[in-house]
């Protein structure tokens, strides 16, 4: 029988202990952390996600602070409002909303955030001593991806994984963090060929790369543990990059879509933010 890897209440538990974290700086009369959040232009989307994560820090006593930025911004306007920020010392983390308009150059504007205060852990730096071993800020949804299979005692070690996705924000960092859990690491992508021959050898899929139901039953080998990390709109509903019905009665764990996964990418911002405070005080 499937377990599922229950994703919200794990991130309910973390962002309680990260309340309570709070409230005894709070007690103490410190400063309590602050995170901005950038939003240019109205997707509706984005606007949604910053909307969740200001709730969440309005909940738990972050000083959130969205700054909304009309869709003709420039980018050196962009920059100049960032370097605000940097300089701002009631502000701990500063988090760029993607996507960004098209006249806006992404990685200039990733690398105009000073690495101390990118929670969201996409600086060069951060990606940097990520890839080194080095204590640094990591991206929140592999990181959350990791805390999940802690929390269910799933072993890492020695086991065979195989990632479906290379983006810069999930595939690429998730390769680091298993490997310093001695896991053997394989990468699949879009130029992937006999996809399912590879996943099918896997202990654990993870599965990133935006297309719905896409992991089928051949993709999976018996027993092996399936995290779902894809969040795609289907007629107004959210749907995961695996076929769940398909996969239940072959995979030992799953994360179901919605609650696994994403509301873990929610918990490890509010951890990150934590984390930036901590070294900023
Ligand atoms: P990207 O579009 O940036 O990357 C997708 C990756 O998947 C690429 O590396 C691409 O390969 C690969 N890919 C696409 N099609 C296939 C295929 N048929 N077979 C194998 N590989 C394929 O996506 P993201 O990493 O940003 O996001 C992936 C999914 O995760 C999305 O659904 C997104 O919404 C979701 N997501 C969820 C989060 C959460 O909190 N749960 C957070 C972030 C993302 P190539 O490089 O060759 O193009």
């Amino acid at each position: 029988m499937v377990q599922l890897i229950d994703g919200k209440s794990l991130s309910n538990k973390i962002i309680d202990e990260i309340r309570k974290d709070i409230d005894s700086i709070r007690l103490n009369n410190q400063r309590l952390p602050g995170l901005a959040v950038i939003l240019v232009g109205n997707d509706p989307a984005s606007s949604i996600y910053v909307g969740k994560k200001e709730k969440v820090c309005n909940a738990i006593g972050i000083r959130s602070l969205v700054k909304k930025y009309d869709n003709t911004i420039t980018e050196k306007s962009l920059i100049e409002e960032i370097s605000l920020l940097n300089n701002d010392n009631n502000i701990d983390g500063i988090l760029i909303q993607l996507p960004l308009p098209f006249h806006i150059n992404q990685r200039n504007i990733i690398e105009s955030v000073r690495p101390e205060k990118d929670v969201d852990g996409f600086h060069p730096v951060n990606i940097g001593n990520l890839f080194l071993g080095y204590n640094t800020f990591v991206p929140c949804t592999p990181l959350g991806i990791i805390k999940l299979l802690d929390y269910y005692n799933i072993n890492i070690k020695s086991k065979r994984v195989v990632i479906l996705g290379r983006s810069n924000i999930v595939g690429k960092p998730l390769i680091p963090l298993l490997l310093q859990r001695d896991a053997t690491v394989t990468t699949c992508h879009s130029k992937t060929i006999n996809l399912s021959e590879i996943t099918k050898e896997a202990d654990i899929i993870i599965a990133a790369i935006g297309k719905p139901n896409y992991v089928k039953r051949e993709f999976i080998g018996n027993g092996a543990v399936v995290i779902d990390v894809g969040i795609n709109r289907v007629d107004g509903k959210i749907t995961g990059d695996v076929c769940f019905d398909d996969v239940k009665n072959v995979a030992s764990f799953i994360t179901p879509v919605p609650g696994g996964v994403g509301p873990m990418t929610i918990a490890m911002l509010m951890h990150n933010t934590l984390k930036a405070y901590r070294l900023h005080i």
